[in-house]
């Protein structure tokens, strides 16, 4: 019931809807400041007659207190109370501020988009943390950043709307209506935590797990866990897993993981660098190159994890700052994007491949390389993120 007016954010509730609601659950709603004040409205329903019209209420001027009046074809002249008269809204940020005091994490809510979408804090699940996000419409998720931030970067999360459109939100281990998340109990709103983790994928022995968990990742293949060290090529894995059989273009990757648009990455941008800083990004280059060669000589991972990281910084950058350079420049670029993201993928792999021989051969029978980058399982895997 609160849900449709949370979903559309320009319907007032009226005197009479208020009236209609039970009791308790209305003074809640008040006394919480769920809904405030608004403007009055200029039009009522008649209840003089069993006609179901609405007419235009009229102001009779007079000495003393205001009285209003709608005209009835069958009753004539009828008076409304001014309480009759009355609208409230929902404020979908108190809204949020209650939920997530029901969820109870610190230093929650967190607005990504002004009145229309939060994050309430997390939810301890078996073996991590969820995020709990909240959308006033499902809508508000497709059209913000956070569609376009990567999950091994917001993490295993789950969103609740009002109502669930036509499919789950992509990107979220589950998708929850509001009325399912929430309940009224009679006095209070209630979380009911079981329906949530009711609605995670369920984790078994078999359960194949690829999570990002703050400066590292776990990963649980076959029955076997390990963790490994958060790096760029892991960050692109994440992506490429959540999207199978899907090819992503390595500069939507790079992209992606930056969070800026593709677009800016291809030098659409219309920004030139100057040629004196672009030597210099030039030479650096070259000599983070080198350093790379000697880093994978010895072997040292700590090195060629560092250098590779300078590198995807360096070409973001010269993706960003070029932009009317030509097609050739821009072929340039994108040649180096190409080149550096499947080199940390491909590294990844290995790494990977130490930790569990059949998660890494799966990996190489299943991954494609190039301008495009895709997941193409030989086997349906069911990734829990
Ligand atoms: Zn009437």
């Amino acid at each position: 019931m609160l849900s449709a007016w949370i979903e559309r954010d320009r319907i007032c509730l009226t005197a009479d809807d208020l009236d209609r609601l039970d009791g308790a659950f209305r003074d809640f709603l008040l006394e919480e400041r769920l809904i405030v004040r608004a403007e009055n409205a200029d039009h009522v329903s008649c209840d003089a007659c069993h006609a179901h019209h609405v007419e235009q209420v009229r102001r009779l001027p007079g000495t003393g207190t205001a009285r209003l009046r709608i005209y009835c074809p069958h009753a004539g002249w009828t008076e409304v109370p001014p309480r009759r008269l009355q609208q409230w809204r929902v404020d979908r940020s108190m809204v949020a501020g209650m939920l997530s005091r029901l969820i109870g994490t610190a230093n929650a809510p967190e607005t990504v988009v002004a009145r229309s979408l939060w994050w309430l804090g997390t939810l301890e699940s078996g073996g991590g943390n969820c995020n709990v996000y909240f959308a006033a419409q499902q809508k508000a998720v497709e059209r913000s950043t956070l569609g376009r931030v990567t999950v091994a970067k917001r993490g295993r999360s789950i969103l609740i709307v009002p109502r669930i459109a036509e499919s789950p939100q992509e990107g979220f281990v589950a998708t929850v209506a509001l009325g399912e998340a929430f309940r009224w109990d009679g006095t209070t709103l209630v979380l009911q935590e079981d329906r949530l983790r009711a609605a995670l994928p369920v984790e078994g022995g078999e359960g194949a797990v690829f999570r990002r968990e703050g400066e590292t990742y776990r990963i649980s293949y076959a029955g076997h866990s390990f963790t490994l060290r958060q790096s760029v090529g892991l960050d692109y894995l994440a992506e490429l897993l959540c999207r199978p059989r899907q090819p992503m273009p390595a500069v939507t990757l790079l992209a992606t993981r930056a969070g800026v648009e593709a677009g800016a990455m291809k030098g659409s941008s219309g920004k030139v660098l100057d040629s004196q800083a672009r030597r210099e990004y030039e030479a650096r280059g070259r000599e983070l190159m080198c350093e790379l060669e000697d880093a994978r000589a010895c072997d040292d991972m700590g090195r060629i994890e560092a250098c590779q990281e300078e590198l995807d910084k360096l070409a973001r950058e010269l993706a960003k700052a070029t932009g009317l350079g030509g097609r050739d420049r821009e072929k340039r670029d994108a040649d180096k994007v190409r080149k550096s993201v499947s080199a940390a993928v491909k590294r990844a792999v290995q790494n990977i491949s130490k930790q569990n021989k059949e998660l890494g051969r799966h990996f190489e029978a299943s991954l494609t390389y190039g301008s495009e980058l895709c997941y193409s399982p030989e086997r349906e895997v069911d990734w829990c993120f």
